[in-house]
This record gives structure tokens, C-alpha cells and sequence, in this order.
């Protein structure tokens, strides 16, 4: 059985909860499909977040929001989104593991997933001196030992960040690929650049303590920063025809009312592009949400409901 709603949205982290908050205060029916332990906040330790002092769970934030979304009327169903596909009508069936709905608007809100460098202790050290994030953990690592590992833009301006905290900052860089500007920043920047290696294991019991280079030695850390860029949305937008961003083709393009070039479309949150902050997804929620169920109360003034 098919379900009509107004607005569902795709994703259950501070982009997708915040916009059913603002989108169902507006008299629409909102579905949320998402899983909020996926949520990249669901592990972190927030301490950015204006209103929140101190250091707060990310885990107790998200369900707090959960229990927000669900108390004003929004229908949370956790599981994952499989196929969506733009209906002649002009609205959005979208088939999750068990349910199937037809939706008048729809906001993608389903974050990225960041690429890991796949090696031993990564895993099991990731929240543990292992991060993805420089400008959320950068301020965990003052006065520490840390390495950066990657190759692009976002290692070498993560690397260049992290020396107003750090006391030392290694980038490890196989063939560099940036501009000279940057390169000639990196230069300047007290940043040690180690050109010449890799990353192949990552050491520590409870805590990152090292890491191991691929001629075996050994450069002692109190924290590695994997910066390889992130996965984006793209099987999700391929299939509807929404455009991503023409510089890296890796996010959802969006105006400042988070439409996309599919009337009735909307994107939020990292999905959206950087900064990738809980406050960035949260405010693009809001306005994703608002305009969505602007729109849904549009086109029913249209069809003369
Ligand atoms: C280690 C770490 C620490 C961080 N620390 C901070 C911090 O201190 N301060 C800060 O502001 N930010 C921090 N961030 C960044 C912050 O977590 C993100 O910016 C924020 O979570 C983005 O919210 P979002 O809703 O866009 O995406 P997410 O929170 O990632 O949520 C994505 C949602 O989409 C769902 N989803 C994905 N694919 C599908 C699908 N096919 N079908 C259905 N659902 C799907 C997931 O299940 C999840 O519910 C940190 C991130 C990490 C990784």
C-alpha cells in the first residue's frame, strides 16, 4: 500500500529533525525515514553548539530531537530509503525497506559519509584520537602531537588549523593536490610535510599513540586526522536529476531557500555542503522545512483543496 504525505523527509540527524519540527508546526504531515544512530552527531562530543555550554552528548542531543520531531506530529520510521522516484504529477514516490509513500515535497537531509583511509586501528580508534573532523575536534588536541592525513584542499587547510592548537602537525600527503596559493600557505605555515609516505596502520589500546608510515617507521601522535574528503549523495541525486554542486560534483546544489532545481525539492544539512556544524544542518533544516511545507500548501491551493 502506497501513503500520501505532505512532506518526507530523508534522514533523521539535526538537519532532517529540524526541518520536521519547523515543516509539521506548519499543519503538514511529515514522515521522517532515517536512522538517527547514523547520525554523524550521534558519537560526538559537542561543544560548538550556541545555547548548549559546556560539552554535550551528541547521542542525548539527537534523541532529545527525536522526541521533539515525534511530540509535535512528525512519523519517525527507522529505516533506510532505497529508491525515490519523480512521479509525472510532479510528486515523489519513495520506497524505504517496508514502506512505500507518495510525497508532494521532499528533503533530502542525509548527510555524508566521510571516506575512510581503511587501514588497522582505524576503526577501532575512531572517537579515540581517530577523527573526520578537524573543526570539531581541533580543539580536543592543544598543546598534542597530531597528524593529518590526506591530500587535497581539506587536509591542508585542516593541517594549517590545526596549528593554532597543536604543538606539532605532521601532514602526511602523497602527491599534493592543490593550488600554490595554498601550497605557498602550507609553506608558511609550520606545518610539517611529509610528502614521501602513507599512513598504513594506526597504533594505540585505548588511544591513538602512533602511527605507522609505509617504510615502517613509527611517528608518535595523540591523534590522527583522516581528511580524505567525504561520500556524497550522488546515487540518490542521480536517479531524481538533482543537480550537485558543479565544483566537486560530491553536494546538493541549493539557493538560499534549500530548493534545488526539482520544484519541490529541498536539501539540508552536509548534504548541502560545508561547513559540515550541527548549527549549519540545523539552520538549513529550518528553512528546508518552512518552504517545504510552503510549498506543499501551495500546490494544494492550486488543485483547490
Ligand atoms: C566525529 C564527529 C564529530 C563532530 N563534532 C561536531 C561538533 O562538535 N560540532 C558540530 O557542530 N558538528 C560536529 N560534527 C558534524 C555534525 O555531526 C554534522 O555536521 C551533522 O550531523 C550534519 O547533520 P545532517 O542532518 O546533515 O547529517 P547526519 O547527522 O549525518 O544525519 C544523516 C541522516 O541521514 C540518514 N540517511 C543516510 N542515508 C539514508 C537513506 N538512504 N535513507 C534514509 N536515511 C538515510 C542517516 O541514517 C542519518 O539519520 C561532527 C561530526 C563527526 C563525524
Amino acid at each position: 500500500m502506497t501513503e500520501a504525505v505532505d512532506v518526507l523527509i530523508i534522514g533523521a540527524g539535526p538537519a532532517g529533525l529540524q526541518a520536521a519540527v519547523h515543516a509539521v508546526r506548519k499543519k503538514t504531515s511529515v514522515v521522517v525515514i532515517g536512522r538517527p544512530e547514523r547520525s554523524a552527531i550521534y558519537r560526538a562530543h559537542v561543544e560548538n553548539y550556541l545555547c548548549v555550554d559546556g560539552v554535550s552528548e551528541g547521542h542525548a542531543m539527537i534523541e532529545t530531537g527525536v522526541a521533539q520531531a515525534t511530540r509535535f506530529g512528525a512519523r519517525l520510521i527507522e529505516e533506510d530509503v532505497l529508491q525515490v522516484e519523480a512521479a509525472e504529477d510532479g510528486t515523489f514516490l519513495v520506497r524505504s525497506e517496508g514502506k512505500k509513500f507518495l510525497a508532494t515535497s521532499l528533503i533530502i537531509a542525509i548527510g555524508t559519509a566521510k571516506k575512510k583511509l581503511r587501514v588497522a586501528g582505524e576503526k577501532e580508534l575512531a572517537g579515540r584520537g581517530v577523527s573526520y573532523c578537524v573543526d570539531c575536534d581541533c580543539n580536543f588536541y592543544r598543546n598534542a602531537k597530531v597528524a593529518v592525513v590526506g591530500n587535497e584542499s581539506a587536509a591542508v587547510d585542516g593541517a594549517i588549523t590545526l596549528t593554532n592548537y597543536a604543538s606539532e602537525v605532521t601532514l602526511i600527503c602523497k602527491e599534493l593536490l592543490v593550488s600554490e596559493a595554498m601550497q605557498q600557505r602550507l609553506a608558511e605555515s609550520g606545518v610539517t610535510v611529509r610528502h614521501d609516505t602513507w599512513v598504513k596502520e594506526i597504533v594505540g589500546e585505548n588511544a591513538v599513540t602512533a602511527v605507522v608510515l609505509e617504510d615502517d617507521s613509527t611517528l608518535e601522535v595523540d591523534g590522527v586526522f583522516v581528511e580524505l574528503g567525504s561520500k556524497g549523495p550522488m546515487e540518490l541525486a542521480t536517479a531524481l536529476g538533482v543537480q550537485l554542486d558543479m565544483e566537486t560534483f560530491s553536494y546538493i546544489d541549493t539557493n538560499k531557500k534549500m530548493e534545488t532545481n526539482i520544484a519541490g525539492v529541498y536539501a539540508a544539512g552536509d548534504v548541502a555542503g560545508q561547513p559540515f556544524q550541527m548549527a549549519k544542518a540545523v539552520g538549513d533544516g529550518c528553512v528546508a522545512g518552512w518552504e517545504a511545507a510552503n510549498y506543499v500548501k501551495k500546490m494544494k491551493r492550486q488543485q483547490g483543496e
